[in-house]
């Protein structure tokens, strides 16, 4: 079994220690849901202290000009493009990815008439199966939902399928879908793929141009430590720019907003599909987050990932097995995301039990802990310790006690 001082050895050659000196790490804590709300880097904290002071406080109105913060959806969609092999001028930050899809959905379908299929899979985030099960309401005739079990979806691919709608990492087993394969298969078939990188991007290599996907959206508050409520982005592939049509049509996404014209005209490229005034506070500090990303190689911090997470998993199954703990999802490290989960009984008593001890995951119904893990401020030691303490409290059954069974809203 992988021993503390071996960690301690793993972290001393860890190429990633000097970018963990860029996040705020509270005193004593072992982070590890990175992959619902990242850590804050030092550098979005500077920065929001001197926009609130300078450009909100002191040049108001001015600022939108003369800080540039009517480019900043283009100037951040760029630098995350860069991040997801997405180009330039491909990506623009806007809404949540909730709206995004809502969006990218009813442009795929109108590129798609006569096949109104969306077809995805039991696994994936409620929230994309709801605008989907939203928008068949609203249009019965082109819009129909189609689930199937995640290891059939790329199966079910076929000539009916207009739009397949697949989140790259199940933010609950954390199985990885094969896009490139979904996409070649789409393709074949004639539907379009819209791809959704919540889970993934940030934290192992996506190639949205590579790998031709169609559109996609993500979020910026989990793997890329945008902060709370940060605004999500979407990608149009560049073959689909002209024709594609957002349903949500607002002044932002207008050719020349400051026209203030009636009649609605797209503007270029993505930049259509923004709507309206964007929350400039979380945009600004989500720009600063990503200048942690400076001089990152992907693919070695795609290895500390798998590394991370094949550690984590070796540990509890040698640590907690004999409490009942079982890991859920793929067991081949290619085969999986940046998180782990476990089923537990009592799950969510252990983890307020676990958190109390100032090792922080996050519990997901019906009874699974999770944790996720994130390569830049992830240590191996973190790994060790953290499981180590969830050993403990099993051993000891720390977590038996009412207050740590009374569920809170956010889980
Ligand atoms: C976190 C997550 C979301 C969140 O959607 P918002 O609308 O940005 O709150 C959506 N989809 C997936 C797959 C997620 O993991």
């Amino acid at each position: 079994m992988t021993t503390r001082n071996d960690c301690i050895m793993r972290d001393a050659e860890d190429p990633f220690q000097l970018s963990r000196k860029k996040f705020h790490i509270p005193e004593g804590l072992i982070y590890l849901n990175g992959n619902s709300l990242g850590l804050m880097p030092l550098a979005a904290k500077a920065r929001m202290s001197k926009v609130v002071a300078e450009e909100w406080g002191h040049d108001l109105i001015t600022a939108w000009n003369k800080h540039g913060w009517f480019h900043l959806p283009r100037v951040v969609g760029n630098k995350l493009g860069n991040l997801v092999g997405g180009g330039e001028n491909n990506v623009v930050v806007s809404d949540n990815i909730s709206v995004n899809l809502f969006k990218v959905l009813t442009a795929a379908l109108a590129l798609r008439k006569g096949r109104n299929t969306v077809l995805s899979d039991v696994g994936n985030f409620p929230s994309d199966l709801y605008v989907v099960q939203g928008l068949q309401r609203l249009l019965p005739d082109q819009c129909s939902l189609k689930t199937v079990e995640p290891e059939q979806l790329l199966s079910a691919i076929d000539e009916r399928v207009a739009v397949v709608m697949v989140t790259e990492v199940d933010y609950r087993t954390g199985r990885k879908h094969d896009v490139a394969a979904i996409v070649n298969k789409a393709h074949q078939c004639g539907a379009l793929v819209v791809s959704d990188l919540a889970h993934s991007a940030g934290v192992m290599p996506v190639d949205l141009l590579a790998d031709d996907v169609d559109f996609a959206v993500g979020c910026t508050y989990k793997f890329f430590n945008g902060g709370p409520g940060s605004p999500a982005f979407l990608f149009v592939n560049p073959r689909h720019q002209s024709k594609a049509m957002p349903a949500l049509q607002g002044w932002w996404g207008h050719a020349n907003p400051f026209a203030f014209e009636t009649t609605f005209t797209p503007a270029e490229g993505v930049s259509r599909f923004q709507t309206g005034t964007p929350a400039i506070l979380s945009l600004v500090a989500l720009d600063a987050a990503l200048d942690v990303w400076e001089g990152i190689d992907r693919q070695a911090l795609a290895a500390k990932s798998k590394a991370l997470n094949a550690l984590f998993i070796e540990l509890v199954e040698a640590r907690c097995a004999s409490h009942g703990l079982k890991l859920v999802g793929p067991r081949k490290m290619e085969e999986r995301g940046s998180h782990v989960c476990f089923h537990c009984p009592q799950g969510y008593a252990v983890m307020q039990a676990l958190i109390a001890t100032g090792v922080v995951g996050d519990f997901r119904a019906p009874d699974m802990i999770r944790f996720g893990f994130q390569p830049l401020y992830n240590s191996f030691s973190d790994v060790h310790d953290a499981v180590e303490r969830l050993a403990v409290l099993l051993d000891n059954r720390e977590w038996d006690r009412p207050e740590f069974r009374t569920q809170k809203t956010v889980t």
